[in-house]
């Protein structure tokens, strides 16, 4: 539906027809995501995920080698990047080796879009794409035809982890377009059959529509629901509000695209009856963290090398994200700084995967706070997991002096509940900050339909060479 004019045409269909070209569509889906590389790799990637420490970086190691010497031998942009810096490929020969290479950021991309494509890439396994984000920091992309196969491949594994099978039927909770936004009438799903999909649009689980969309999750049973995590929680919600029992709950949900807070994930589990399975990727598909089935985040080591570059100012294990990516010959992205920040982990996982562990992912570098003090609170949503007089709440801090508070509230929500959570705000970001509250019948989602919890201009501005839109 990447194309405007196909999509105006779609949106004028009748929504049979609509579901027939989201089944067609369908099709080509399910072909160039789970074709021979996608099984190849899938088995691959169930054994890898048993081996040493020592096994996994020597299988890295290797796989660098080879990326960067594509990328020396066929990609002008790193040729130069080599060149300036007196090295050849034999000098990147090992995880650690990376540092002598910049860092490659979002903006780089966009300047150098050309210069990053391979030249003796064969354009047949040539896959154009692009990165979501709100309007203007969409990043065009391109591919080889294997990187989605392998993406897959690690997101499959970790669905597997969780009991499911590539066949079974599924809801997924997300922000593409299959239903036009224009569209005020039910249903607002629909059906991708040989996916065995159903596609929910999150753009309209409004509160006026919660009450269809349940009646009709009451009458089908999957095996598992996916999507982002806000609007699982829109859903399990309503569900605990108005006490409403699934009667077919999904065993699994598995979630991804935005941090899962602790409350969400609580929430979801007690109102979904599910266990709730969280994976942090990126539409560059050059890095991938998964949870295991004991719920702790693993790096998925064969898919890139993840690095965690310390962050000014911050604890030393809250890290940046830095990735490299081994499957996208096509434009191969070496230390690619992807804007998100993790919580790392000392702590081995007792599922016996010895890939590195990370505590939690903090998500998008934008989701801190700055007091005018200089300190840096993230995930502030403890602040309001607790009530249940609010139904979701935002912060914005577009200058230090400040911040503004959106909130949803909930029947019964009083001026006492702004005192409580404005003296809970005081207790963490002290009494020097502006506090403003907002009130608003639903909180803008972004053009891709992703919910964040903290924006913060002036975070990320202070990490911004002056004049760029990038987070570094
Ligand atoms: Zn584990």
């Amino acid at each position: 539906m990447a194309d405007s004019r196909a999509f105006r045409i779609y949106s004028k269909l009748p929504i049979w027809a609509q579901n027939v070209a989201c089944s067609h569509a369908g099709i080509k889906m399910r072909r160039s995501r789970y074709n021979n590389t996608f099984h190849k790799a899938l088995r691959f990637l169930e054994q890898s995920q048993w081996w040493s420490l020592k096994e996994l970086r020597s299988y890295q190691n290797e796989q660098l080698q080879r990326i960067v010497k594509h990328a020396y031998d066929t990609v002008p942009y790193y040729r130069e990047i080599f060149d300036e810096r007196k090295l050849t490929p034999k000098d990147i020969r090992t995880v650690d080796d990376l540092s002598k290479l910049p860092i490659l950021k979002k903006q780089t991309i966009r300047r150098h879009f050309r210069d990053l494509q391979s030249k003796e890439w064969p354009r047949k396994r040539v896959v154009y794409g692009h990165t979501g984000g709100t309007t203007g920091t969409a990043l065009s992309l391109v591919s080889d035809v294997d990187t989605q196969p392998w993406q897959w491949a690690i997101w499959w594994r970790h669905r597997q982890r969780f009991g499911l099978k590539l066949n079974d039927s599924f809801i997924v909770f997300a922000g593409r377009s299959v239903v036009p936004l224009s569209t005020m009438d039910p249903p607002f799903w629909r059906r991708n059959l040989p996916m065995h999909q159903t596609y929910v649009s999150v753009h309209h689980m409004t509160k006026q529509n919660m009450p269809i969309l349940v009646s009709y999750l009451q009458k089908r049973q999957v095996a598992y629901y996916s999507g982002y995590p806000s609007a699982l929680y829109l859903l399990a919600s309503y569900l605990l509000q108005n006490g409403i029992v699934l009667k077919h709950p999904p065993r699994v949900t598995v979630t991804g695209a935005e941090t899962v807070l602790p409350h969400q994930r609580l929430t979801i589990e007690q109102a979904l009856q599910t266990e709730l399975a969280d994976q942090y990727g990126a539409s560059e598909q050059c890095s991938n963290i998964s949870e295991c089935e004991k719920h702790t985040y693993h790096v998925d080591m064969e898919f890139g090398v993840v690095e965690f570059l310390p962050l000014e100012g911050m604890p030393s294990n809250v890290r940046r994200i830095v990735c490299t990516g081994f499957r996208n010959m096509a434009m191969p992205l070496i230390r690619y700084n992807i804007g998100d920040i993790a919580t790392l982990s000392e702590l081995p996982c007792s599922c016996g995967r010895q890939s590195p562990t990370v505590e939690k992912i903090d998500g998008r570098i934008e989701s801190y706070i700055i007091t005018p003090d200089g300190r840096q609170m993230g995930r502030l949503d403890f602040l309001f997991k607790d009530s249940a007089k609010i139904e979701e709440a935002q912060l914005i801090q577009n200058e230090l002096s400040s911040v503004t508070v959106k909130i949803v509230r909930s029947p019964g929500y009083t001026s006492r509940d702004e005192e409580s959570f404005l003296a809970g705000m005081r207790r963490y970001l002290g009494n020097e900050i502006g506090i403003q509250f907002e009130y608003l019948q639903a909180i803008p989602r972004e053009a891709n339909g992703k919910f964040r919890q903290i924006v913060s201009r002036v975070f990320r501005d202070q990490y911004l060479p002056s004049g760029t839109n990038e987070a570094f």
